[in-house]
């Protein structure tokens, strides 16, 4: 199975992270090692002192597909979460600055929280769906799938041009303004229209 991710999805998490406006999506892959166990604590990772979360709409591939065209991506994926993207956001920068992979500041184990999914039909559009993330109670990051700049079927064709997509895998489609460190004993909790979808505590 593979875990899609796209960066840079939202204008508002672009100018927060002072980064420019990509022409086509950014794209990297999660190993699947990286996804927490339901129920299990996320552990800060002793390399870093600042893990972000990263909270992100996720859809499930339903169907293998090469050279989705947009009109017909629709027809690949039934089902629609949320996710976690935690990110080692002090590592990250390092090797972006020189210009090296960053794969092990988000894939690394832990690094990938998978809520529930549900069935995209119970949404009038998916491209208008809220979401949000609550810290202990409180609304830390929150957007709605209208706000992205390459939409789900765009997204979904743009990656089947250079890897097949099989059945299980998920695209991760990229997380709006409010990523912020995490700290033990936090609680998030992922809610898609309200809906709670995940529950997570940091150790
Ligand atoms: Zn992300």
């Amino acid at each position: 199975m593979k875990i899609i991710c796209i960066g840079r999805n939202y204008t508002d998490h672009i100018n927060e992270l002072v980064n420019e406006k990509p022409e086509y999506p950014v794209v990297f892959m999660k190993p699947d090692t990286s996804i927490l166990n339901s129920g299990f604590p996320f552990v800060i990772p002793e390399f870093s002192n600042d893990v972000h979360h990263e909270l992100e709409v996720v859809v499930k591939i339903n169907k293998v597909g090469k050279y989705i065209q947009p009109k017909f991506a629709s027809k690949y994926y039934n089902q629609i979460g949320l996710g976690i993207d935690f990110t080692a956001r002090d590592l990250q920068a390092k090797l972006k600055e020189k210009g090296l992979p960053w794969e092990i500041a988000k894939g690394f184990d832990g690094a990938t929280v998978l809520g529930s999914f549900v069935d995209k039909n119970q949404f009038e559009n998916v491209q208008n769906i809220a979401f949000e993330m609550q810290k202990n109670g409180t609304v830390v990051q929150s957007g709605n799938t209208k706000e992205m700049l390459w939409n789900i079927d765009e997204l979904i064709s743009y990656v089947s041009q250079y890897f097949t997509l099989k059945v299980g895998d998920v695209i991760f489609t990229g997380t709006p303004a409010g990523v912020a460190k995490v700290s033990p004993e936090d609680v998030l909790e992922g809610f898609l229209e309200g809906q709670k979808l995940f529950s997570v505590k940091v150790m």
